[in-house]
C-alpha cells in the first residue's frame, strides 16, 4: 500500500530566531542543526498573530486575504468601527460587513477530501479560527471546538492559556491527531512565549522558562513524528514562529495625540480610526476625513515615535490593500537597545482598548522592527535536508511548501514552495 504523506506544522507563538539557543531550547537547537533552517524568514505585516494565522493558512498576504491585524476597521451601518478581531464573533461581524471571512482559500479548505485538516491552538479564538474560519476541517480551542460545517464538538479543549494548558494540548495532539487521525495536515500553535512575555521581560526568568516550554513541546512533537516515520520521507515537520518581539519603550496614546493635533474630532469618533496593532497602528479614514491624509501622513513623519508611514499605492509593497478605506500604516520606531537581560531591539507600542499587553519593559509586536520581523523556521522530513539556507523567504511559503508536499495544487497563492536542497 502506498504510504500517505502528511504534514506536521508546531507554531511557538512570539519565538524570535535570536531566542533560541542550546541553553534554553536544546530540542529546538537540534532540530535546527538537524533540519533546513531558515535563517532569513521574515514576518507579514502587522507582525500579529491574527494577521500571521491567515497569512499562514492562505499562503497570501493581508492585501489579498483581508484581515488587517489583530485590531481591524470594519464598515458597519456606513460608520468605521474598530473591532478586536479576536473575539469569537469578530469572523461573523466580518463576514456581515464584507460578504466574507479571508478573501482566499485556506490549505484546510484545500484540503477537505484530501485527508484533512486538525489545527489545536491554544492562543486568541480569532488567531484559532482564522486557520480555518468557514469550517472545512477541524479546529480545537478552549473558547470552542469546531468541526467541518462549523458543528460544535462535544471532545473541545478544555484547557487555559499558558504552558500548562500548552502542555496538556501538545500530549492530545501527540496521541490523538498524531497517531490515531493522522490527518494530511496537523497545526498546534503554542501560546507560549508569547502569552508571557506580554507580561515580562524578555529573557527574564520568566520569559526563559516559557522558551524552555515550548521547546519541551516540539520535542515532544518531533519525537512522534519520528516514531511514525523513522525514514523522514512521509511526515514534513514545520517547527517555526509567527513572528518575533521588541522590548516596549515607550507607549503612546495615538487616538488621543491626534485628538490634540486636530486630526481626528473626538476619541471616539468615526471619521479617523485607528487600528492599534502592538508597534504598528493603521489609519482608517471615512470619506468625508480623506481630504486630511496627506496633512496627517506629513504631521506623522515629524513625530519621534514614528519609524514609517506609508500611504497609497506604496501600501501595496508592505502586503496591504489599496483599495479600502484604510489610509495610513505607521510602523513605529525601533532601535538597537538592550534590555537590562542582554535581548536587543526596542520599540514604541500603541496603546490598545482591547489589550493590556503593550506595557513599557514587556515585550510585543505588530511592526517592522528586525527582531518582531525575524521568526524562526526550520523543515525537517520531506526531502529537507540539515543545513543553513539564508535565501529569503516569508510565513506565506509554509502554505504552498505543505500543499506541494501533500501533492496538493496552491493555485493563487502569493507564496511560493520551499525547495529541497
Ligand atoms: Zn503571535
Amino acid at each position: 500500500m502506498k504510504r500517505r504523506r502528511r504534514a506536521v506544522v508546531v507554531v511557538c507563538d512570539s519565538l524570535g530566531a535570536e531566542q533560541i539557543d542550546p541553553a534554553t531550547a536544546p530540542c529546538l537547537s537540534a532540530l535546527r542543526a538537524a533540519g533546513a533552517d531558515f535563517s532569513a524568514a521574515r514576518s507579514v505585516f502587522p507582525s500579529t498573530t491574527r494577521t500571521s494565522s491567515a497569512s499562514m493558512a492562505t499562503g497570501c498576504l493581508p492585501m489579498a486575504h483581508g484581515l488587517l491585524g489583530n485590531t481591524m476597521v470594519l464598515i458597519e451601518n456606513g460608520q468605521l468601527v474598530r473591532l478586536s478581531a479576536g473575539k469569537p464573533d469578530f469572523l461573523q461581524r466580518l463576514q456581515r460587513a464584507t460578504g466574507r471571512t479571508l478573501r482566499r482559500p485556506t490549505w484546510a479548505e484545500r484540503l477537505a477530501g484530501q485527508g484533512g485538516t486538525i489545527v489545536m491552538s491554544n492562543v486568541s479564538p480569532g488567531a484559532a479560527y482564522l486557520q480555518d474560519p468557514d469550517g472545512f476541517g477541524h479546529v480545537y480551542h478552549r473558547s470552542g471546538s469546531r468541526g467541518p460545517g462549523g458543528q460544535a464538538l462535544a471532545d473541545g479543549l478544555a484547557i487555559e492559556v499558558g504552558a500548562a494548558g500548552d502542555r496538556a494540548m501538545t500530549d492530545r495532539f501527540c496521541g490523538e491527531v498524531l497517531r490515531e487521525r493522522a490527518p494530511a495536515l496537523a497545526v498546534l500553535w503554542l501560546s507560549e512565549p508569547d502569552h508571557t512575555a506580554h507580561h515580562s521581560a524578555l529573557g527574564s526568568s520568566e520569559h526563559l522558562a516559557m522558551i524552555a516550554s515550548a521547546d519541551a513541546c516540539v520535542d515532544q512533537v518531533r519525537r512522534t513524528v519520528q516514531a511514525l516515520d523513522p525514514g523522514g520521507d512521509d511526515i514534513l515537520l514545520v517547527a517555526c514562529s509567527d513572528h518575533g518581539m521588541e522590548t516596549v519603550g515607550r507607549q503612546i496614546d495615538l487616538d488621543a495625540l491626534l485628538v490634540q493635533a486636530g486630526w481626528k474630532e473626538g476619541p471616539e469618533s468615526s471619521d479617523l480610526v485607528v487600528a492599534p496593532n502592538g508597534n504598528a497602528a493603521l489609519l482608517y479614514f471615512a470619506p468625508e476625513a480623506r481630504s486630511r491624509m496627506a496633512a496627517v501622513q506629513r504631521w506623522l513623519q515629524q513625530q519621534d515615535f514614528t519609524g514609517r508611514v506609508v500611504s497609497g499605492e506604496a501600501l501595496s509593497e508592505i502586503g496591504l490593500p489599496t483599495d479600502g478605506p484604510l489610509g495610513l500604516a505607521l510602523a513605529l520606531r525601533c532601535d538597537d537597545a538592550v534590555n537590562a537581560h542582554g535581548v536587543m531591539g526596542r520599540s514604541v507600542a500603541v496603546r490598545s482598548p482591547f489589550s493590556s499587553s503593550s506595557a513599557v519593559g514587556c515585550a510585543q509586536h505588530g511592526g517592522l522592527g528586525a527582531r518582531e520581523q525575524h521568526p524562526f523556521l526550520c523543515l525537517t522530513g520531506g526531502g529537507f535536508r540539515s543545513g543553513q539556507r539564508s535565501e529569503p523567504v516569508s510565513l506565506i511559503d509554509i502554505a504552498p511548501t505543505v500543499l506541494r508536499h501533500l501533492g496538493v495544487a496552491a493555485d493563487g497563492m502569493q507564496g511560493r514552495p520551499l525547495e529541497p536542497p
